[in-house]
């Protein structure tokens, strides 16, 4: 099995939820509005024997012209066509917004992996489309709606016999987590539930989840388990540690 982080770089985000991005070497953090995080937004490709996995697909962040993310992965060697899951841990803009591709002409939305099939929980596709959140791109997710490839998640499962699902809900209402156990390996994905590694060795509610507490103790439940089971974590967020 072998990972590969994608990142589109670090960006800070306060109360308008809008991403900036932020330039490690140059930017300031006390010259942004007060409050601002500051994050990594960084999906995750994953490939194991079967399929090449992508892990949440970022902002969508474009430079030049083209779609950062794409450009991250042509770096690795492949294209767009290459993977064959999408999984997603909740549908966000910072997590959802390279699923799709607009068409420059007709201005309308499609998905940006022709092969893939796309993963997502059933109730948090609904969340996204019929409630009014600032969190969510709704024109852009509405074609996930009754598409062929895209598989509606109940609320714990297993996928093709190696990658376990389950419902977590802790930052988004119907939040998901993933597990993919290869030759003895364990690698967790927990969306935002396990942003940073920091947040797994700490003890605290943040003020941006949908259910702090919830969100807490899955963090301390998963670090526990993680150090007994030798997983590997893959942080989204994370400033500097991918893969912990
Ligand atoms: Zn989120």
């Amino acid at each position: 099995m072998k990972i590969i982080p994608l990142s589109e770089g670090a960006f800070t985000i306060d109360q308008t939820k809008v991403f900036v991005p932020f330039d490690i070497a140059k930017d300031k953090l006390q010259e942004r509005p007060r409050g601002s995080l500051l994050v990594e937004i960084q999906p995750f490709l994953v490939v194991t024997q079967n399929d090449v996995i992508l892990l949440d697909t970022g902002l969508g962040f474009m430079s030049n012209g083209v779609m950062q993310l794409h450009e991250n992965l042509a770096l690795y060697g492949f294209s767009t066509n290459d993977i064959t899951k999408v999984l997603m841990s909740h549908l966000h803009r910072d997590h959802s917004g390279g699923l799709t591709l607009e068409d420059p002409y007709h201005h309308t939305w499609h998905l940006g992996f022709s092969n893939a099939t796309v993963y997502v929980h059933h109730k948090e596709l609904d969340f996204a489309l019929y409630t009014q959140n600032a969190s969510y791109d709704s024109e852009r997710l509405k074609i996930l709606a009754h598409n062929d490839k895209v598989v509606l998640l109940n609320d714990e499962g297993i996928i093709d016999g190696y990658i376990h699902h389950q419902f977590s809900g802790g930052h988004s209402p119907f939040h998901q987590v993933f597990w993919i156990h290869e030759d003895k390996k364990i690698v967790f994905f927990g969306g935002d539930e396990a942003p940073q590694l920091h947040q797994m060795k700490t003890k605290f509610v943040t003020k941006y989840d949908h259910d702090g507490k919830r969100a807490m103790e899955l963090r301390q439940q998963w670090w526990n388990q993680a150090n007994n089971q030798n997983w590997r974590i893959l942080f989204y967020h994370d400033i500097g540690t991918p893969i912990g």
